[in-house]
């Protein structure tokens, strides 16, 4: 492992009084930023391409959200991506893929687009026939033989291949398929997914999921949901009957493919396929979940049965405050990555050697509800992901012995001179605070003030109830505010206006 990474990343939006924990997490933000020049630069409404037939209806080449203004695309929704992959870590190609995606066209389409950054498109077929395509950007555009009709489901078929680059933004870092001495680190919040895999890659659409991964002897391709081949691991165990088989990985000396199946809908940046050598064990918590969990052995300080434990224990913890858990299994994987932050990559969440701390687990679980199962609808309200998670982490010290909430929100409320936190309203912190600390500490203040408004009883109740009433689906701020006001009784308007969308520290 090495400390390369970090001293990449801009220090500028951690704040120094924060610890390793709060850096974590602070990059799980990071896990974030934007190829800004996607389609900034790129003619926002692109001519038709070659033999497509002149105009014909197309869908927008964007899905309108001005903190990714080059992600997503319009005209169809996605159901189910499949992605077959060949990843050979260091190779000349490190990917070679297909990805299978299954849509419904929202309105007739002549042409659609898909968003994917680098990489070789060698052929593309809509329903099994050619399609013409075209790259401009980070756009792949799409042109069927023939028109789709709305309400029409279509799969389109891309065959690609190349090496995936990390996204580098100025505000937010690096991040996306980062390579590791022995693999692949794979963490895309927020638009890092189409530098690995075509798709409509915004977390309005959600799909479910199918992976396939070929890697070299000797490693382990660890992705979402849960394997339905078996996985080599290093050293590990399943426990009979509760998983896959694990099988050592020293025994292959051939590429192992190992088949993974996210049945829940997922949000594209939370896909992963992280690829090194790793120990994996499987099982069910305590409280009856699945869980898996992958640890590189290199790790210092990392042990795969206690890191494994602990995902149990704050899987199960985390239920009981804030409901039945959203997905078909949890766990974690810990990788060598040079990069410091993690991220709640769907089911298993994604840590580097910097940090797994019980408090970033709490934080990355979390989401798991809050983020994962419960989505923006837009980047603009982040604050419902990382404000929530930042409070799960500050519950979770609590529990440990360490601060206690009510010392954390009076600590931070008594900065009365802080800029960042006072002068970016979380609920509307722009482009680049998207994953500043307002939106992680102001927005877990809110949440506290929130409590003490409403009291404990109502509080979890209003967490609970968002949490079911939008699972598996999305959310907005608004849509917050009317839980809250529905399960507390009360008028909540000024309150919400005065912690999420006014500058200047709210009157307690
Ligand atoms: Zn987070």
């Amino acid at each position: 492992m090495t400390s390369a990474g970090r001293s990449r990343r801009p220090l500028l939006r951690r704040p120094a009084s924060r610890g390793l924990a709060a850096l974590a997490v602070a990059g799980a933000l990071t896990g974030c930023q934007v190829t800004i020049g996607d389609k900034d630069t790129a003619d926002p409404s692109p001519p038709p391409p070659p033999n497509s037939g002149t105009g014909g209806p197309s869908g927008p080449d964007t899905a309108g959200d001005r903190y990714v203004p080059g992600d997503g695309n319009g005209g169809y929704d996605v159901q189910h991506y499949k992605l077959k992959l060949a990843i050979t870590p260091g190779g000349a190609k490190e990917l070679d893929g297909t990805a299978e995606i299954t849509a419904t066209a929202t309105e007739r389409l002549s042409r659609f687009n898909l968003d994917l950054t680098g990489l070789d498109v060698a052929e593309v077929t809509v329903d099994g026939a050619p399609a013409q395509q075209q790259r401009q950007g980070s756009e792949l555009i799409v042109s069927p033989a023939k028109a789709l009709e709305k309400n029409a489901k279509f799969t389109v078929s891309v065959r690609y291949s190349g090496t995936p680059q990390p996204v580098v933004d100025p505000i937010l870092g690096r991040y996306g398929w980062i390579r590791t001495s022995d693999g692949v680190f794979v963490a895309c919040q927020p638009s890092g997914a189409h530098t690995w895999f075509p798709s409509n890659d915004h977390p309005s659409d959600k799909a479910t999921f199918d992976f396939e991964v070929t890697v070299p002897a000797g490693l382990t391709a660890v992705a979402n949901g849960e394997p339905t081949s078996n996985v080599p691991s290093g050293d590990g165990s399943a426990t009979p009957g509760d998983g896959p088989d694990i099988i050592p990985a020293a025994a292959s000396r051939r590429a192992v493919t190992t088949s993974w199946r996210v049945k829940d809908p997922m949000a594209t940046y939370l896909a992963t396929v992280t690829v090194g050598r790793f120990g994996v064990k499987t099982g069910k918590t305590p409280g009856g979940i699945p869980i898996i969990s992958a640890v590189d052995p290199s790790v210092p300080a990392v042990r795969l049965d206690a890191f494994h434990a602990k995902n149990a224990e704050v899987t199960d913890e985390l239920v009981k405050l804030f409901g039945p858990f959203p997905f078909t299994s949890t766990g974690g994987i810990v990788d060598n990555a040079a990069v410091d932050f993690a991220l709640e990559t769907q089911n298993r969440p994604v840590y580097s050697a910097l940090g797994s701390d019980q408090t970033i687990i709490a934080h990355e679980l979390a989401h798991q509800w809050f983020g994962d199962s419960v989505s923006v609808t837009k980047w603009q309200d982040i604050w419902l992901n990382e404000g929530f998670a930042t409070y799960a982490e500050w519950i979770w010290s609590e529990r440990v012995g360490n601060e206690t909430l009510q010392a954390k929100f009076d600590g931070l409320y008594a900065d009365a001179g802080n800029r960042e936190l006072w002068n970016v309203p979380p609920g509307n912190p722009g482009r680049a605070n998207m994953f500043g600390r307002s939106v992680y500490d102001r927005g877990g203040m809110t949440l506290h003030a929130l409590r003490k408004k409403v009291g404990d009883e109502k509080f979890f109740e209003i967490l609970k109830t968002w949490a079911k009433e939008r699972r598996h689906s999305s959310g907005t701020t608004p849509q917050f505010v009317q839980v809250a006001e529905r399960v507390s009784g009360q008028r909540l308007d000024t309150f919400f206006d005065a912690w999420l969308f006014k500058r200047g520290r709210p009157a307690l």
